[in-house]
């Protein structure tokens, strides 16, 4: 799983995210930035790997540079 945030502070509204991927952002009614992807609308939550190049395409996407992924249980191949 990841963990993608959003920093609403920086956040603008333009919707980006949602438009590319949909499956994990949405927009709120107050104009900002959510993550839904659990079921919930949160500035932070967990999202399926199988979401993850249209996460990564919105991350850069963003104006703002405000979505951020935090990449969880990395196993290392040396290990
Ligand atoms: S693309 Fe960035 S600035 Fe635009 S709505 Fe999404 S999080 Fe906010």
């Amino acid at each position: 799983m990841f963990t993608v945030w959003i920093d609403q502070d920086l956040c603008t509204g333009v919707g980006v995210c949602a438009d590319i991927c949909p499956s994990v952002f949405a927009l709120g009614n107050d104009g900002l930035a959510y993550v839904t992807a659990d079921g919930a609308m949160t500035d932070r939550g967990q999202v399926d790997p199988r979401h993850l190049d249209d996460l990564v395409d919105a991350a850069e996407a963003c104006p703002q540079e405000c979505i951020f992924i935090e990449i969880e249980d990395v196993v290392d191949p040396a290990a």
